[in-house]
């Protein structure tokens, strides 16, 4: 989507702190992170939230998940534990409307979350 901060990012016509790509998915660093390490996995293709996927997304979503518990791995999170969060639509705060998984950790995490 041509305005879509998250499908800018993708295309690299906006600037991001890169982590890992590949032809389906991303991973970037949060611009105000909310934990010590807060990464940012989103799909290379454009849906607006998590109500916009379907079957067929299965394994886009799965590809999503690993990178993500990858990246974990990678940065030692795995030991400890971390978080992983989709917030969808207005009542779990989602601000940018392009799919994406936060990976959280380096920090203790509340449950129930705020
Ligand atoms: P949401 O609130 O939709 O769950 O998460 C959106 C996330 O995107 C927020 O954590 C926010 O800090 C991050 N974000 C917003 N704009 C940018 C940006 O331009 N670059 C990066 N790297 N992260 C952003
Ligand atoms: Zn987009």
């Amino acid at each position: 989507m041509a305005d879509c901060l998250f499908c800018r990012i993708a295309r690299k016509e906006i600037p991001a702190k890169i982590v890992y790509e590949d032809d389906r998915v991303m991973a970037f660093e949060d611009i105000n992170p909310q934990a010590p390490a807060h990464t940012l996995v989103i799909p290379r293709q454009h849906f607006a939230t998590l109500n916009d996927v379907g079957p067929g997304d299965e394994g886009l979503l799965g590809h999503m998940l690993l990178v993500a518990a990858g990246i974990a791995k990678e940065k030692g999170l795995h030991e400890k534990g971390y978080r992983l969060v989709a917030n969808t639509l207005e009542s779990a705060g989602q601000s940018v409307f392009h799919i994406h998984v936060h990976l959280l950790g380096g920090r203790r995490f509340a449950w129930p979350p705020g």
